[in-house]
């Protein structure tokens, strides 16, 4: 039989039920099913206090006793207690009582990214951009924490006002130290890349693999692997059967493709974020919103260029001053060159932040 793998959970104290409370006390529930899954359902309740709306999973103590159960309820409370971003859905309390483990989490009224492109059918690049972007932000975060999601899907893409919250941290698993995860079938099939069918070690590609797959399905209104029977998919994925895109796609945008979907030396999401197709389509926000960027004047000295970049709104990143007196400062993007698997640090020679929107920079670069 296929053992399952222990999953690392990342370095918190993590129990499912820290208190025992009743619902009723502090939450008025609706009759409003926002969703369900095999643990239960999510419900919409407001709070007693101040009325304010909050989703609730409710996840029958029946459930607990299936296989595995345990592992994902223990997982999506660890990562989700341990990550606060504005693209990750907020954890805000978990309580029990005799029926039920409850877990409440800010209400994503929009529904899921899967409704929104069934409702869509294709987005332009535009539309997708503004999409990936913040999923691209999210899994940004996680990976600097070395948490991996391995389910990233459209289905767990929650929509807040148009803003994305990715949610549902099941399958996810804490890699530290550049770790590789045990063999294991873990996610949704159609977004499972050739290393997670062929039951070999897997890293932090496979949430690239699976956010190209999403760019591809958010494009086309159809996802890139599809097949009645689970061998057809699985061989579809793991042989480079050749991709089909729609004609309109730029080619920033497939090399992009080219890159997340490769099966050796897939990018990271650094350089997901650094690609020609990131850098094109943030330049063409920032015409369309006239953000003023400043510009920077310096004088030639070895190769250097001007490009709009992202700035990280992670902590890591956040300590960097991006001023236009931000001499010689070394950016937290590296020049990647692919051919070669190198990354090469880049010094920042000036550079100037917008001052509406922290996500743009022009940077003056010296490479070396
Ligand atoms: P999940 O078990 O996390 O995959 O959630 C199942 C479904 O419940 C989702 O597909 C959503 O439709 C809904 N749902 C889950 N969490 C929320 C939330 N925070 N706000 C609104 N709807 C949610």
């Amino acid at each position: 039989m296929y053992q399952y793998p222990f999953y690392p959970l990342p370095p918190q104290p993590s129990t499912i039920a820290p208190q025992k409370k009743l619902l009723k006390d502090k939450y008025e529930v609706l009759q409003i099913e926002l969703g369900s899954g095999t643990y239960g359902k999510v419900k919409l309740v407001l709070d007693h206090v101040d009325k304010k709306k909050f989703a609730i999973k409710i996840i029958s103590k029946s459930y607990m006793k299936q296989i595995f159960a345990t592992q994902h309820i223990l997982n999506e409370l660890n990562y989700l207690q341990g990550c606060k971003h504005k693209n990750i859905v907020e954890y805000i309390e978990h309580f029990e009582d005799r029926d039920n483990i409850y877990i409440v989490l800010e209400y994503c009224g929009q529904g899921t990214l899967e409704e929104l492109i069934k409702k869509k059918q294709k987005f332009t690049e535009e539309e997708a951009f503004h999409y990936f972007y913040q999923i691209a932000q999210a899994i940004l975060y996680l990976h600097e924490k070395d948490i991996v999601h391995r389910d990233i899907k459209a289905d767990n893409i929650l929509l807040q006002n148009s803003n994305v919250k990715v949610c549902d941290f099941n399958w996810s698993i804490f890699l530290p130290n550049g770790g590789k995860a045990k063999p294991c079938s873990c996610g949704t099939t159609q977004y499972m890349p050739p290393e997670v069918i062929k039951k070999e070690k897997h890293d932090k590609g496979v949430d690239i693999w699976a956010l190209g797959i999403l760019l591809y399905y958010m494009l086309h209104g159809e996802l890139l692997f599809r097949a009645k029977q689970k061998e057809e998919l699985n061989e579809k994925i793991c042989n480079k059967q050749s991709i089909k895109f729609n004609e309109k796609v730029s080619k920033e945008c497939l090399q992009l493709f080219q890159q997340m979907l490769a099966h050796q030396r897939r990018i990271n999401i650094q350089q997901v974020l650094n690609s020609d197709w990131v850098i094109k389509m943030l330049k063409g926000k920032q015409s369309q919103n006239s953000l003023e960027l400043t510009p920077i004047k310096c004088k030639s000295i070895g190769q250097e260029s001007t490009r709009v970049s992202i700035v990280s709104d992670s902590s890591r990143f956040s300590n960097y001053k991006f001023t236009a007196k931000s001499l010689y400062t070394e950016s937290p993007f590296k020049q990647n060159n692919l051919n070669q698997g190198v990354q090469h640090p880049m010094i920042v020679r000036s550079s100037a932040l917008d001052q509406n929107n922290p996500a743009f920079r022009v940077e003056k670069r010296y490479f070396y």
